[in-house]
């Protein structure tokens, strides 16, 4: 099933036209998407609280409010502080500056899919979601060049959400590479799916392969590069982004290319049992809307919560093997960069 994409041509900036853009935030997204919408012609302020990231927008040449008057003198209002903090900063500081036909844009399905945020019924709700860091949705734009995006109408109020939306996505750059027609759900559930399903999923992978490994006598240090210090599988991600997962394996060597596909062959029934795990996952987790529920129930306790999960994590030997390896005198930290012990981690 193909969606529909947004270009440059569907988009009309003067939508934004006598539109005043509060960017409440600064950070990450809130910068780069700010100055991509000065440049592209539109009126912008900035709302944050009275701490760093507000400075930095200041020296940038912007007008810097407090996020409850931003909010009332923008007509479209981009939340872009984090996604655990957008619910009380919007019931507090954003929803009461609101008037009817404003338009909240979101860069994230996460809190509309779970109907975490509260906003008035008389406004449009719309999402522009880069598949993108901050950093780089600056560095393209300045390029001329896109990147991924996601755009949706979660609510039309005035009948003219979508126009806002995708003049928005333009003016961040994001529909110069084109911009997909999607939906917070959706947004929310492939991101959830992919950190929940797909990530764990690979991390027990090279478990279980420096278990195997390792009792096969081969060090820690030749296990370790060919699984992942080495950089390599990174590059054969980029080939694959680049030519297409089947049509990257002409880049390997001819024993590499017919046992990856022997194997691959030979793995049917994992296949199999992922799909169950992964059906359960998506179904009785995501979508059904229990992990947003239990992640709420966590709240204040969640660097607490994670700290543990990272101390049961950091018990598997392949750990004490990367920090064994990136403790090593002579060790460059070029090729263990990854190996701060997680401890350390701030
Ligand atoms: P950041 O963590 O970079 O946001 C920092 C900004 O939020 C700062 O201006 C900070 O102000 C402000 N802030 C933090 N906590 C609070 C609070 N409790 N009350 C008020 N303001 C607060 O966020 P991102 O830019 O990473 O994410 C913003 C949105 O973009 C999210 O919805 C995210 O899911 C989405 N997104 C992020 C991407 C990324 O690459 N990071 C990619 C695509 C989407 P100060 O520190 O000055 O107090």
């Amino acid at each position: 099933m193909r969606a529909r994409t947004y270009h440059d041509s569907d988009a009309d900036l003067g939508v934004l036209t006598g539109r005043t853009v509060a960017v409440i935030g600064y950070g990450n997204q809130g910068c780069a998407q700010a100055q991509n919408l000065r440049d592209s012609g539109g009126r912008v302020v900035i709302g944050n609280r009275d701490d760093d990231c507000r400075d930095r927008a200041v020296r940038d040449g912007f007008e810097v409010l407090g996020i409850d008057e931003a909010a009332r003198v923008g007509q479209i209002v981009l939340l872009l502080i984090p996604d655990e903090v957008q619910p009380g900063v919007v019931a507090g500081h954003v929803a009461p500056g609101l008037r009817a036909g404003d338009t909240v844009v979101v860069a994230s399905g996460y809190n509309l899919a779970f109907g975490l945020l509260d906003l008035p019924g008389d406004i449009d709700v719309v999402m522009v979601a880069p598949r993108m860091i901050g950093a780089a949705v600056r560095d393209r734009y300045r390029r001329g060049v896109g990147y991924p995006c996601l755009v949706s109408v979660e609510r039309d109020a005035t009948g003219t959400a979508l126009h806002t939306a995708l003049a928005i996505a333009r003016a961040i750059g994001a529909t110069a590479g084109g911009a997909v027609a999607s939906s917070a759900r959706e947004e929310a559930a492939l991101d959830l799916f992919t950190e929940q399903a797909i990530w764990p999923t690979v991390f027990a992978v090279l478990q279980a392969s420096y278990e195997v490994l390792a009792a096969a006598g081969f060090s820690d240090d030749a296990i370790l590069d060919e699984m992942y210090l080495s950089g390599e599988p990174a590059e054969v991600f980029a080939r694959i982004a680049e030519m297409g997962l089947l049509d990257q394996l002409r880049v390997h060597s001819r024993t590499s290319q017919y046992g990856q596909l022997l194997h691959l062959e030979r793995s049917a029934e994992l296949v199999g049992t992922l799909r169950e795990r992964f059906t359960e996952i998506l179904r009785g987790e995501i979508l059904s809307g229990r992990f947003a529920a239990q992640w709420s129930a966590v709240g204040a306790d969640a660097e607490s919560r994670i700290r543990a999960l990272l101390d049961r994590a950091g018990t598997h030997p392949l750990i004490a093997a990367e920090r064994t390896i990136s403790a090593a005198p002579g060790s460059t930290g070029e090729r263990v960069t990854p190996c701060r012990p997680v401890k350390d981690r701030a």
